[in-house]
């Protein structure tokens, strides 16, 4: 009972944005104290015969009760329950964002509030829940998804391409493929040694937080792994798998399909004739090789173990904890005082609304804003809340708060390109075609995708990788005219990640990953996609409207090394297909008909490269003096008390996908933000007055009266202690 009571009194005693009080009723107090009793030890496991065994419930009172569990009511809360003020307030409800919600509320002296733009998810939480739902009931293209295009991309035949992002309590981990890929240790270890080769104090000082070792360890610290059930694993020609390399205990479960494909056999066997090894002990920091991935499966009820089960649905109830769904941050607060110490600008509050014509609301923050909106969300909101690139905020007449020009570039993504062949075994495919029982039942739908292969430049280019590698490393002065940026700064970093990528990752780090497909009837498909791209492209804002959608441009293929390198992954895994043999019949796409390096091109620019889904860098971790956002703490910069945590911080794009390497980074930056002593001072504070509902679209264009451009502090701020 300890934490019900401080439920009520946090929720009753605290003062709300309005007036409606949130007294839970006797059947909450009550469900709440049996959940805190263990009468209903994990969500997962309440079931309509847990329920019967409760004579004094009605039909009525256990639909109550099934729904103030699955919403935990004392954790998600209405827009009017919001508190006037916060510890922290986190922007997104995603992967990051979720991780951090549930290890900062850890303290219970804490209040922390989740703002997430998206719907809660439970109107389609089937959908989501079951793996194979990823493909066949795909939440991509619906209300819980941003339905982000690009720009037209001249080098892909003016294309413009759907960049699908989650937009729901889980954010994109609610409808990602579930692939539980790391970067390998080459590839960390240089993140760690790039921010080391700045000197500089701002990210030198806590480069190691991102050394192989330390996010290894957090990486394990967020999973509970199982090992593959026996008949899936015999069909799956008995794949290695080190269970050391991956954590027990975790809050995200990972585990393997309880349903395999035949042709899953054959992966590892296929692609040692093609030259390329079998890995045995996956996700320990080497990748390169072919191995089956574990998923990010719950084993026991067969679902996807994403953000919000994993680490929000899974917790007691935590009063301090509050979640707010269908609510944008639409900009951060900045009081007109500085911090004497370090003469940075602080954040007071934080804006956000339901819509673009809905009621705009101001929270106050006692200690920290944090960021956590996604490669895309997050520079969007820097740039709303005026920190961003001078040349984009004037362009739309919104006051620079704190010039930044690297907010939004150095955006980079993996490009994927699928060969395919008719299917002569049965997929997963053809199972859902049936229509049959087997089809429907929670085995089948734990399917998911998992045979995958990383290759190096020696194999792409048939051992004379140092010859292009040297033509690469000639080429950064043409790729450097391409960045799409007129700040030396920017250009700076762009060089620096550059020469990295060509001197540690070409030799040592994986170029393109193979990914087997099978979920389509009658036919299977391999992908070649470019893990390292030279491209860079950017992410900016060319209205003051919060609701209207982020301009991206990727720039694909503006380094022509990007289109080489995917063309020759392509031929590989040519090689590949024809390896596996009888199993596979005509080639469907690209069809026989394409052959040539030139003809690879053209279908490669015409239709074959589409994003891999791994966006990131647009608020990069780099020094200041390379167009760096954030700091090697997390931390923006010229901003007291606001940090990014999500996958928009990477220098660089891994050679992974990015799910595993963004749980551990969640849970550094936790631990971050829990040692950091910073709160907001009295005199900073957000004026009373300021708080709660502001108006209808008031707030759109409403700049804060200072301008802070290139660091330079107007004189007229106040310093304070
Ligand atoms: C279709 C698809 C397939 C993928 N497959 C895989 C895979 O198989 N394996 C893998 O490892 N990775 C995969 N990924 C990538 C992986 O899911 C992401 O890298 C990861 O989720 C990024 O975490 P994040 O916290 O940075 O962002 P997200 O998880 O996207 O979370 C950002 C959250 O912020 C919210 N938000 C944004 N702006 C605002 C705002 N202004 N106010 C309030 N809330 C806001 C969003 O709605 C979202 O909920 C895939 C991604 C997609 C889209």
């Amino acid at each position: 009972m300890r934490s019900i009571l401080r439920s009520v009194g946090f929720i009753t005693i605290a003062t709300t944005l309005a007036t409606v009080s949130a007294t839970p009723s006797p059947l909450h107090l009550d469900l709440a104290a049996r959940y805190e009793e263990n009468i209903f030890p994990r969500l997962p496991t309440f079931s309509k015969r847990e329920a019967a065994a409760e004579p004094q419930l009605s039909e009525e009172d256990e639909r109550v009760l099934r729904r103030a569990l699955e919403r935990r009511d004392f954790t998600f809360i209405d827009q009017d329950q919001v508190l006037n003020e916060y510890d922290y307030i986190i922007a997104g409800g995603g992967l990051a964002g979720l991780v951090l919600a549930s290890r900062l509320s850890e303290d219970s002296s804490r209040r922390v509030l989740v703002l997430e733009a998206g719907l809660s998810g439970d109107a389609v939480k089937d959908r989501v829940d079951a793996p194979a739902g990823a493909y066949y009931e795909s939440i991509v293209g619906t209300d819980y998804d941003w339905k982000h295009n690009t720009e037209k991309q001249p080098m892909l035949n003016n294309r413009g391409i759907y960049w699908p992002r989650g937009k729901i309590l889980g954010g994109s981990t609610a409808m990602n493929a579930m692939y539980l890929v790391r970067p390998s240790q080459i590839d960390v270890d240089s993140w760690q040694s790039l921010l080391e080769s700045a000197q500089d104090i701002d990210v030198s000082g806590s480069a190691s937080r991102w050394s192989w070792n330390n996010l290894f360890a957090a990486m394990k610290k967020s999973e509970n792994f199982t090992a593959p059930e026996a008949e899936p694993w015999e069909i799956g020609g008995r794949f290695p798998y080190d269970a050391a390399n991956h954590g027990s205990g975790g809050p995200m479960s990972l585990s393997y399909p309880q349903v395999m494909f035949s042709i899953v056999g054959n992966w590892t066997s296929a692609l040692a004739t093609a030259g390329i090894s079998t890995l045995q002990n996956p996700n320990g920091g080497v990748t390169m090789g072919g191995f089956i991935s574990p998923s990010s499966i719950n084993p026991t009820n067969r679902t996807r173990s994403y953000s919000r089960p994993a680490y929000i649905d899974s917790l007691p109830p935590r009063s301090n904890l509050h979640i707010l769904p269908e609510a944008t941050v639409t900009k951060i607060g900045f009081t007109d005082k500085l911090r004497s110490s370090t003469n940075e600008i602080i954040a007071h509050s934080v804006e956000f609304a339901k819509d673009s014509a809905s009621t705009r609301y101001v929270v106050g923050v006692n200690r920290e804003v944090i960021l956590a909106g996604g490669p895309l969300g997050s520079p969007k909101i820097l740039m709303h809340s005026g920190v961003g690139p001078t040349d984009v905020l004037q362009q739309i007449g919104l006051d620079v708060v704190y010039e930044l020009p690297g907010v939004g570039q150095h955006l980079q993504d993996h490009l994927t390109a699928g060969v395919a062949w008719e299917s002569r075994v049965e997929t997963a495919g053809d199972v859902r075609a049936s229509n049959s029982d087997f089809s429907k039942s929670s085995e089948f739908l734990s399917f998911i995708n998992d045979a995958v292969a990383f290759v190096n430049a020696s194999l792409l280019f048939n051992g004379n990788d140092a010859v292009y590698g040297t033509e690469i490393a000639n080429m950064l002065a043409n790729g450097t005219t391409t960045v799409p940026s007129t700040s030396p700064e920017v250009i700076e970093g762009y060089k620096a990640v550059y020469n990295l990528t060509v001197q540690n990752l070409w030799p040592g780090s994986a170029q393109i990953e193979m990914l087997m497909s099978v979920i389509s009837p009658g036919s299977i498909s391999i992908q070649s996609a470019l893990q390292h791209p030279y491209s860079r492209g950017r992410v900016y804002i060319n209205s003051t409207n919060p609701f209207d959608p982020i301009v991206i441009d990727p720039q694909y293929f503006s380094h022509p090394a990007d289109r080489t390198i995917m063309r020759q992954g392509v031929k590989l895994v040519r090689l590949v297909g024809a390896a596996l043999g009888d199993r596979v019949g005509t080639e469907t796409t690209p069809g026989p008909d394409v052959q040539t390096d030139d003809q690879i091109d053209a279908w490669l620019t015409n239709s074959g490269a589409n994003t891999q889904y791994h966006p990131a860098s647009a608020c990069a971790m780099l020094p200041r003096k390379w167009g760096g956002v954030v700091d090697s703490d997390l931390k923006v910069y010229g901003l007291a008390n606001v940090r990014v945590v999500d996958s928009s911080v990477y220098p660089f794009e891994f050679a992974a996908h990015l799910a595993s390497a963004t749980y551990g980074l969640a849970e550094i930056g936790s631990g971050i933000v829990k040692e950091s002593t910073f709160e907001v001072p009295s005199g900073a504070k957000v004026d009373e007055k300021e708080l709660g509902r502001q108006g209808k679209n008031e707030a759109v264009g409403r700049g804060v009266s200072r301008v802070v451009v290139g660091g330079v502090v107007a004189a007229v701020l106040a310093l304070l202690a």
